[in-house]
């Protein structure tokens, strides 16, 4: 067995499989870009080496700075995780020309599968049922038009050299094809440097079913049984759950069976992934599930698969990677329940997904009661960086049903506190509630038909507003309700509370009872509260005053939360009336003015604009006028 090992990633992956390789007694190395400092797969690891400046493709993919970072702190063994060089037979044959071990299949199988239109004919040969379509040896456009009306549209045009859910395109109608052949050849150009394309019928009905396989050096292959990811958003996977949702014992077994034959077609070592496409409009049948790709790496959800057979497949990788045998039969192998894991990235599905980074003042989530297993890189006062993939972590639930496994991840989700970084755990909440997947029959295109009603906000509940109030007033009582209770014999006016939401619109309500200040949090006078996985903002309301709350009384204008300065409207020395504007603030993509809270001067200003600002940074403080 190896003794030391470099991971050539960052993020959850890389912490994901220093936990292995720590629980095998293997010593560990991070790499890290300049963004990742100090980042939790740095902290982590036995030791770490500085590979370069924050992009990818100056630090995490040069792969002669990891290969030199193998030899320079005696690491014996190179683990790519997935993305990044994961799928790079170059990088993986000169790891291997440097004397190390690479922990990953061959480069020829690499090779064979990198290309989807040689491994799509690689899988013909074995026998193996392709999605229909064209190949493309000819990329003439009037030939792959042609060929596109002989296959009958819908068709999907798919760059040979994609991968992410990028390169492709759907054309409905002879009429486009034109159109959407240049613009997946343009975008095919600039994110793979190869612009050719394959041509395959748009599957209707589609769901995506995949398998999970794995060989060692001794010509042994067996599978994990199959995931299902069809929930997806542009392609990209969003929820995953093992086994497949009305997956009978006999198409398991065909299934399972061709990609079996699949990895042995290209002499498969280590993990691997054989990604199918089915025509789900009459449930799962044998028939209808073609061969779309393999990816020759540890995936994404590979733990849905970890939970459902009990195995390690990291410590897999590390046996086979040393020679060892597989560490189990086909026989031996078995499905115990259901996984469900959802992706929970920092972007904003209220602003159209838009990444939100920064760091993560607050991020706690509640493992330890429900069960989940939460597989991430970072904890609470770490950073989301702009340079990176933005997931923040995978959540995922082992339970006897399906149901149990969803609400289990729901659940855990539900007392997911993060601020003041934006996440997409109430469109998975929603989503891992959803009627239609519950009932385990949701297609590729389900995200996408159903957005709108996906990603629409849930007006904050009474027990959210009054324990923002109650947060928000501590001066004024312990508990706006218990303040409140006396005048609960002739409730009238004074039981009216009111506060600013998020765009500062007033928000009137009831004080009741119903409150609960579990995950109430202040930060900056701003009170946020995670409900159904949504962080609800409220401030106190102030019809003319300062936005900003927080030191009003004093004449200190403290920034509410980290942020951009985009305006500054005041000088040192000027002087203000109340109400009037002194600094704009860009924060998670909305402006935020800070107003005066009274007349006076400007006595201290330490903003200036295009600066960025910490939470409660002081930027301007007014002395009161006399
Ligand atoms: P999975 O099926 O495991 O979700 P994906 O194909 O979505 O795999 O990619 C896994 C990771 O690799 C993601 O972080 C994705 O951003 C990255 N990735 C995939 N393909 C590419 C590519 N061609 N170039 C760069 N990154 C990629
Ligand atoms: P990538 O390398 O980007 O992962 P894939 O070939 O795996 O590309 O396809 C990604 C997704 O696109 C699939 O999960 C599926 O949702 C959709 N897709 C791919 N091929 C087809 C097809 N022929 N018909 C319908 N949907 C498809
Ligand atoms: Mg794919």
């Amino acid at each position: 067995m190896i003794q030391s090992l470099l991971i050539a990633n960052r993020g959850e992956i890389a912490c994901r499989i220093m936990r292995t390789a720590r629980r095998l007694g293997i010593r560990t190395v991070a790499v890290y870009s300049d963004a990742d400092a100090k980042a939790l797969h740095v902290r982590e690891a036995d030791e770490a080496v500085h590979i370069g400046p924050p992009p990818a493709r100056e630090s995490y993919l040069v792969g002669e700075k990891i290969i030199a970072a193998a030899k320079a702190t005696g690491a014996e063994a190179i683990h790519p995780g997935y993305g990044f060089l994961s799928e790079n037979a170059e990088f993986a044959q000169a790891v291997i020309d440097a004397g190390l071990v690479w922990v990953g299949p061959r480069p020829s199988s690499i090779v064979a599968m990198g290309l989807k239109d040689a491994a799509k004919e690689r899988m013909i040969a074995a026998g193996v049922p392709v999605t229909p379509g064209y190949l493309g040896e000819d990329q003439d456009p009037d030939r792959l038009k042609a060929e596109a009306d002989a296959i009958g549209y819908p068709v999907l045009i798919k760059a040979v050299a994609g991968g992410g859910g990028k390169g492709m395109r759907r054309v409905d109608a002879a009429a486009d094809f034109a159109d959407a052949l240049l613009s997946c050849k343009r975008e095919a150009a600039s994110s793979f440097g190869d612009d050719r394309v394959l041509i395959e019928k748009y599957i209707l009905s589609p769901r995506h079913i995949e398998v999970q396989v794995f060989g060692d050096t001794h010509g042994d292959v067996v599978h994990l049984f199959e995931r299902d990811c069809s929930l997806q958003r542009r392609h990209q996977k969003v929820i995953e759950e093992a086994p497949a949702p009305g997956m009978d014992e006999a198409t398991r077994e065909a299934i399972c069976a061709a990609a079996v034959r699949a990895a042995k077609a290209v002499d498969y070592v280590g993990a691997g992934t054989i990604e199918f496409i089915a025509d789900a409009s009459e449930g799962l049948r044998a028939d209808r599930i073609w061969f779309m790709e393999m990816n020759t790496r540890l995936q994404v959800e590979h733990p849905v698969t970890e939970e459902i057979t009990g195995q390690d497949l990291v410590e897999w990788q590390l046996r086979v990677a040393s020679g060892e045998p597989l560490p189990k039969r086909q026989d031996e192998l078995s499905i115990d329940g259901w996984a469900m894991e959802a992706r929970l990235y920092a972007e904003d599905p209220t602003t159209g997904f838009l990444p939100s980074t920064g760091p993560l003042t607050r991020f706690s989530l509640d493992a330890f009661h429900s069960g989940a297993r939460i597989d991430t890189g970072v904890i609470e006062g770490d950073e989301i960086s702009p340079f990176y993939d933005p997931m923040i972590a995978k959540i995922i639930f082992h339970g006897q049903t399906r149901d149990e496994a969803a609400e289990g991840v729901a659940d855990e989700l539900l007392n997911l506190s993060v601020w003041p970084v934006r996440t997409n755990a109430a469109f998975l909440v929603k989503l891992l509630r959803d009627d239609a997947f519950l009932s385990g029959n949701v297609q590729t295109g389900y995200i996408g038909d159903n957005l709108e009603r996906l990603t629409a906000i849930d007006p904050p509940n009474d027990g959210v507003l009054n324990s923002a109030a109650e947060a928000l007033f501590p001066a004024e009582g312990t508990s706006v309700w218990m303040r409140r209770s006396g005048f609960r014999l002739n409730r009238a006016a004074d039981t009216r509370l009111r506060l600013a939401d998020e765009s500062g619109a007033l928000v009137e309500f009831e004080a009741g009872p119903g409150y609960d200040r579990v995950f109430t949090d202040v930060i900056g006078g701003v009170a946020i509260h995670p409900m159904q996985g949504k962080t609800y903002l409220f401030r106190r309301y102030e019809p003319r005053g300062s936005a900003g709350g927080a030191g009003a009384s004093d004449g200190a204008i403290l920034s509410p939360m980290p942020g951009r300065i985009i305006a500054v409207d005041v000088a040192a020395g000027d002087a203000v009336t109340k109400g009037q504007k002194l600094v704009t603030l860009e924060a998670m993509k909305m402006e935020h003015s800070l107003t005066a809270p009274f007349d006076g001067t400007v006595a201290e200003l330490n903003a200036e604009t295009g600066g960025q600002v910490s939470e409660g940074a002081l930027l301007v403080r007014i002395d009161k006028a006399e």
